[in-house]
């Protein structure tokens, strides 16, 4: 067989494949919104069609790309790992690859965090974390955020505080209790029985953009310490950069007892997780010889995803991204965030580094008040479609919604924009929200016809 040929032949049913074996809901969403686009071809910060159209991809896989898309030097590793005819997954030994990417993360990672364990997957990494937080404390308890997400597996769900994913999974875990997020009171009220295993939290909640107050986290790793709880950084979609420093948790100066890391790892070539943890948890686990294999999973040390994440960390280092995504990130934000007082529908920019949330809500004009709450009934959240909509049919650019029922755009660019896409964003942005203040105009022309079709077809909501 050859796959390019076999592609080359069939690319045309991708989506009629889809609809027969795969996610027919999903091919229908794509359609209502028209983001049917055929990508071919990808590099860098840009996704091509087949019609040769450029597309600035804002989405980067759900944050898996912080690289941009195929980036020689992990190409590179990856095959030549693979065509070096390793031996692969012998499992019984010790993988020379895997011990070198944890050295290299013990090198970057917050202090105090010297084992690690590598996954398959954000969801699976947070599943560790809780598992390992249960056997080193000796407790069952584990507190989250109202608003967080962890992951969709039994586990990581149980931890999710977002209706929409929960809806038909129930029953979850028992003794997992939330607190609302930025909330220091609430928390320290649920340590206080000193029952808890750990508070697992985003440094900055995904689902929104959401930041905590300043003092919030290191606050609370105190109660935490001082409750016998372990602090688990969930940086799956923070970490590796993209807030502008490597750990969300380095801009609150924490220190965390467990940090789970996964998307940006591999480069966004291969599936793979690794939770970062202190080593008197992990000698808990790992206690005897004889629990020497008492958590893994089959594929987790795998060679590409090794070797894409030696890689992966190396042009990190190299090309200087973490420091491009704090710099041209805090101009981007900035720029966005001028346009606040001259719209009255876009209430609020922010972010960290290349992880910003655009936030809208009800005007004050009349005329635009009437249509905006015409559309939050029908369907809450709906309009901020009507931004990312117009953002890819007019502008080819690709980004998503920041969650379900909330009025937030999001962008979890490439950490390697450069001043050129900045401005490219920048005009663009002006341009659609611009047009959202016409009324009667396109845009409310869009929303009537989503409204009509009642769909609720949030884009890239797991991300
Ligand atoms: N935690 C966070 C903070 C995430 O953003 C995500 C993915 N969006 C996950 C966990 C789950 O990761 P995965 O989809 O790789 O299981």
């Amino acid at each position: 067989m050859n796959i390019l040929e076999l592609i080359e032949q069939r690319h045309e049913e991708a989506f009629t494949l889809h609809e027969t074996y795969l996610n027919e809901q999903m091919v229908k969403v794509l359609k209502t919104i028209g983001f049917d686009q055929r990508y071919v071809q990808a590099q860098g910060a840009y996704l091509f069609d087949d019609k040769g159209e450029r597309y600035l991809d804002l989405l980067s896989g759900f944050g898996v790309f912080a690289l941009g898309r195929n980036h020689p030097q992990v190409v590179k590793a990856i095959t030549d790992v693979l065509n070096a005819e390793l031996p692969h997954l012998v499992q019984l030994d010790a993988s020379i690859l895997s011990g070198l990417l944890a050295e290299k993360l013990a090198g970057i990672v917050p202090a105090g965090l010297d084992k690690f364990f590598f996954a398959n997957s954000g969801a699976e990494a947070v599943e560790a974390a809780i598992k390992f937080s249960r056997c080193a404390t000796g407790r069952t308890k584990i507190i989250y955020c109202d608003n967080g997400y962890h992951g969709l597996t039994m586990g990581s769900l149980s931890a999710t505080g977002d209706e929409y994913f929960r809806d038909g999974f129930g029953p979850f875990l028992p003794n997992f209790v939330s607190v609302p997020f930025g909330d220091l009171s609430a928390l320290e009220q649920a340590l206080s029985v000193n029952d808890i295993a750990a508070f697992i939290v985003e440094p900055i909640q995904g689902h929104g953009v959401f930041l905590p107050p300043d003092d919030y986290l290191s606050e609370a790793a105190k109660l935490c310490k001082q409750h016998g709880a372990l602090l688990i950084a969930d940086e799956v979609q923070t970490g590796l950069g993209r807030t502008g420093r490597y750990w969300a948790v380095e801009h609150w100066n924490v220190e965390p007892d467990i940090l789970c890391m996964a998307k940006a790892l591999s480069g966004g070539f291969v599936a793979s997780g690794a939770v970062a943890c202190k080593k008197w948890i992990f000698e808990k686990v790992f206690s005897r010889m004889d629990r020497a294999v008492v958590h893994g999973s089959t594929f987790s040390k795998n060679n590409p995803a090794m070797a894409a994440g030696l890689a992966t960390l190396e042009v990190l280092q190299q090309e200087r991204l973490v420091e491009n995504a704090r710099e041209l990130g805090e101009r981007l934000i900035a720029d966005l965030k001028s346009l606040v007082p001259d719209y009255e529908l876009l209430h609020d920019v922010r972010g960290k580094g290349m992880m910003i949330g655009i936030e809208f809500g009800e005007p004050k004009s009349l005329s635009l008040k009437t249509a905006w709450k015409m559309l939050e009934t029908a369907n809450k959240g709906l309009f901020c479609q009507m931004i990312t909509i117009p953002l890819l049919k007019n502008h080819r650019i690709l980004s998503q919604t920041a969650g379900h029922s909330m009025n937030i755009v999001k962008f979890l660019p490439p950490l390697i924009l450069t001043e050129d896409d900045n401005k490219w964003i920048v005009d663009a942005v002006t341009d659609v929200i611009a047009d959202a203040h016409k009324v009667p105009g396109s845009v409310w022309n869009l929303g009537k016809t989503l409204a009509s079709q009642a769909i609720k077809a949030r884009v890239a909501s797991t991300g």
